[in-house]
């Protein structure tokens, strides 16, 4: 192999930050568990992680500075919206009442509630640059994508379907993750080594950790993906959604990602 080719190998290689892969530990719904159980785990091993809050959720009222001390020490706090609507027009939401049912809110309530939860949560992390994620992935109101209007509030979104994604074919405004429930750390810890093969970012989606949710993620399983993640932070590249996310746009707008020493020459 001729030098030129082991050098743009070694670079294909450190996509993301230097790193093979980029990794985000996202937990959605502001639930006790998050503060209980989840915090302590990232913090034992020195993650960082995305809480997507709704801003009406009592753990939210009842427990601000953990919340505050949370995002102090590094940690997301993103935006889930402040009452969480979700679409009941469509099959299998018969749990959407009629007051948090998307298909009957207009575009400016969605767009306008999303703001102020934005406000809510700057006052408690005094930050101005957070992402967004779809309450139960719902894009649109009736044929309105309404995050259109939300673009410039955040860094980026995350949605719900699946995916690896190399940073040039993320949609910052619909960002792919995996949703565990009930997987086992191996099938967890599969996604992160396929996402090191592919130099591909990786979303992981979790409500309960250990309890807290009906959809839930064993607490010794989300302890092992931890430490996977943790022993080879050589290679992975863990952060908060937003730094990802702002680390996609730079790609995407095409700045120079090569490293300084070549940048010079
Ligand atoms: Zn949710």
């Amino acid at each position: 192999m001729s030098f030129c080719c082991v050098q743009s190998q070694a670079q294909s290689t450190k996509l993301w930050n230097n790193k093979q892969c980029a990794v985000v530990l996202t937990y959605d719904d502001a639930i006790d568990i998050d503060l209980d159980n989840v915090v302590p785990a990232l913090d034992s091993v020195k993650l960082k992680g995305t809480f997507y809050l709704i801003g009406s959720s009592p753990v939210i009222e009842k427990r601000m500075p953990e919340w505050r001390l949370a995002a102090k020490n590094g940690h997301e706090l993103g935006n889930h919206a402040l009452y969480h609507p979700c679409d009941g027009s469509l099959p299998g939401r018969s749990f959407v009442g009629p007051d948090n049912d998307l298909s009957k809110y207009t575009v400016s309530r969605a767009v306008s509630e999303i703001r102020l939860n934005n406000t809510l949560l700057k006052a408690i992390d005094g930050k101005t640059e957070r992402t967004f994620a779809y309450p139960c992935g719902d894009l649109k109101i009736g044929d309105v994508y309404f995050y259109d209007q939300l673009k410039k509030d955040f860094a980026g979104a995350r949605g719900v379907s699946p995916g690896l994604q190399l940073a040039s074919d993320v949609k910052l405004d619909n960002i792919r993750c995996y949703m565990i429930n009930g997987q086992s750390a191996e099938y967890m810890i599969n996604l992160v080594k396929e996402a090191q093969k592919s130099h591909t970012l990786l979303v992981f989606l979790f409500h309960g950790v250990g309890g807290g949710h009906s959809l839930n993620v064993d607490l010794q399983a989300h302890s092992k993906l931890l430490h996977y993640l943790k022993t080879n932070q050589k290679n992975i590249w863990v952060a908060p959604m937003v730094d990802v996310a702002k680390f996609v746009a730079t790609q995407q707008a095409g700045k120079p990602s090569l490293p300084k020493s070549i940048m010079k020459n």
